[in-house]
């Protein structure tokens, strides 16, 4: 196989697929190197099809699953139909000095078959956050800067959504919206009048509700809502890098993919001061072979990044690639989800909902927004669904098939969860292991990364509120719930290889470079400064394609 490229992409999920996409349009002859195996779209979804009864355990994982799956099991997704998807717990171990649960897919694809596909813009509200509040580093970008670039990626996915003119969450361009059930709509009824900081929102997602030309022509289709969106969906309703970016990629005939194949380090060059290509470590034979490129982007995923650069040992880079401050693995931060909220509602008996929608509603952030108004900092956004309960159909035999002729509703019924902003710190960080290397000779990480008093005083904040907001909208039996989860469940780890305009302070300038290797882009979670309260796929996407497209004008140039 040719070993020489113009550029190499590490990983090929949502990030990954979207700089494959970017480079080889821009007619790069590009190398995409994944360490899972290949899945490709349709052909790789083998539970995509299957009924309920299809599945040996009605889509449970069993006991012993669960036992051997400690860690990945906590995650709402892993079940019976997708367990496939993500990575065991024994076949990648870690270390943890404080828990963390890191649920991860090594697969091509990587997480982007499995995400809830809830993508928010972030506003100026949160790229001015640290310098406003006084945190981590000031961002080097603001929402203009990316804008164009949110607007470039929504209509390539396709993201529906509602514009609800807030302005601390952008309206980007928008597929028809989803509906609300009933009782959605009269919590935001009720929410508007009783508070003006205040809206319920329908989710903005990333599913196809009218296929532009542009998704068809990526060979997608409307979203069926049949909300079996984690077994792969064959009719790419919704986006991941195996429906839509990857195959783009490949259509320009500038790709090459390269699976089972990880990335031990990136080479550096001394004598040229850049980075040079990449080792590669077979993942079958574990045989190391070495891949040359102009120009390299990281996507690993937030954590793998800050792994793999910190493994990129060099005698001028001794920590670390480009870690010449020694501030890589650190300011690791992700998203405080432990609350949760329930309640009832007596009334609309009149009213039912059909059908089954593959999104929730969405309360953007309200604390903290135009100015400090508590004790804490920063704020809390809150993923809400409500539903009459009874609806669907259990067991088997002659009871199941009355239930399904005569379907009894019971009450309604909502609940909340919060989307915590936590602030990144030092002493929240990742390291790697001097001994204990997995079986591809990469060192173990180990998190060191915990919640903090900041997070606890805002959990008591949604706890609160949310009892206020529903009971002035009439709920009854409002039930908080601290699921005193690890942080890592939340899947939004971030940081780490941090942007800012400090190389002193940071890891990467403002097109997403190392500061001290500027042919080396990393454009996946590691790279965020702060982590808002937005689901973060988004703003990773529209970052890469910004990203690409100052590579390729540099390249151009002569400058990388
Ligand atoms: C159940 C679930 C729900 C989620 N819901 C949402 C949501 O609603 N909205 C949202 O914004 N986000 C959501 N997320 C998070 C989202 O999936 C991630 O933010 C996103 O996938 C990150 O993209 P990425 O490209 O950085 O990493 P990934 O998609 O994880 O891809 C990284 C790829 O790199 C590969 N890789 C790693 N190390 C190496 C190496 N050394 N060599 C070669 N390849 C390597 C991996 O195998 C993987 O394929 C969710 C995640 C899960 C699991």
């Amino acid at each position: 196989m040719e070993n020489n490229f113009d550029a190499i992409v590490i990983g090929s999920g949502i990030s990954g697929g979207w700089a494959a996409k970017e480079l080889t349009g821009k007619g790069l002859k590009t190398l995409m190197v994944e360490r899972g195996r290949d899945v490709k779209h349709l052909k790789d979804y083998p539970t995509t099809n299957l009924q309920p009864w299809e599945l040996e355990h009605r889509g449970r994982v069993t006991a012993e699953i669960k036992a051997e799956n400690p860690v990945v099991s906590r995650c709402y997704a892993f079940k019976e139909d997708a367990q496939h998807f993500f990575v065991k717990d024994k076949e990648h171990p870690y270390l943890s000095e404080k828990p963390f649960d890191w649920i991860r897919g090594y697969q091509v694809g990587g997480k982007s078959l499995l995400w809830a596909r809830q993508t928010q813009r972030w506003s100026d509200f949160d790229f001015e956050g640290p310098a406003r509040d006084g945190f981590a580093v000031d961002w080097p970008i603001r929402y203009k800067d990316i804008a164009p670039w949110y607007s470039y990626v929504e209509k390539f996915a396709g993201i529906s959504g509602n514009r609800d003119g807030i302005p601390q969450l952008p309206d980007g361009e928008f597929l028809p919206p989803m509906e609300m059930t009933c009782i959605e709509n009269h919590f935001r009824e009720k929410l508007s009048a009783d508070y003006k900081d205040r809206q319920l929102i329908i989710g903005r997602c990333a599913h196809i509700t009218r296929a532009e030309p542009i998704h068809k022509e990526q060979g997608r289709v409307n979203c069926q809502h049949r909300d079996l969106c984690r077994r792969g969906c064959p009719f790419g309703g919704y986006f991941s890098s195996n429906s839509s970016t990857i195959p783009w990629a490949e259509k320009t005939g500038n790709l090459t993919m390269l699976t089972d194949s990880v990335v031990h380090s990136i080479i550096y060059d001394e004598k040229k001061g850049r980075a040079t290509g990449v080792n590669v470590v077979d993942a079958k034979t574990k045989q190391m072979t070495p891949y040359y490129a102009r120009v390299i982007f990281v996507n690993a995923a937030a954590i793998n990044t800050n792994l793999l650069l910190l493994n990129s040992v060099s005698s001028r880079f001794p920590q670390g690639l480009g870690n010449d401050n020694g501030l890589m693995g650190k300011y690791v931060a992700f998203h405080n989800y432990r609350g949760r909220v329930s309640a009832e509602f007596d009334g609309l008996q009149e009213y039912t909902t059909d059908g089954r929608r593959p999104n929730s509603t969405y309360m953007p952030r309200f604390r903290n927004v135009h100015r400090q108004e508590t004790d804490f900092l920063r704020g809390y956004a809150v993923g809400i669904s409500g539903h009459r309960s009874g609806i669907g159909a259990q067991g088997w035999g002659e009871s199941l098939k009355e239930q399904l002729l005569h379907p009894k509703e019971g009450i309604w019924r909502i609940g909340g969860h919060m989307m915590g902003e936590t602030i990144p710190k030092a002493s929240n960080f990742v390291s790697l292991d001097k001994e204990r290397k997995d079986e591809w000779g990469m060192p173990l990480i180990n998190f060191s990364i915990d919640y903090d008093d900041n997070d606890e005083k805002m959990l008591e904040d949604f706890f609160g509120q949310m009892k206020e907001m529903f009971s002035k909208a009439g709920f009854t039996n409002i039930r908080t719930t601290d699921s005193k989860q690890a942080p890592g469940l939340d899947i939004h780890e971030m940081g780490g290889v941090r942007m800012g305009n400090d190389p002193r302070t940071s890891l990467l300038n403002k097109w997403n470079q190392l500061h001290a290797c500027k042919n080396v882009f990393v454009t996946d979670g590691a790279c965020m400064t702060s982590t808002g309260t937005q689901n973060p796929s988004l703003t990773y996407m529209a970052l890469t394609a910004r990203a690409c497209d100052h590579a390729v004008s540099e390249l151009k140039k002569g400058e990388l």
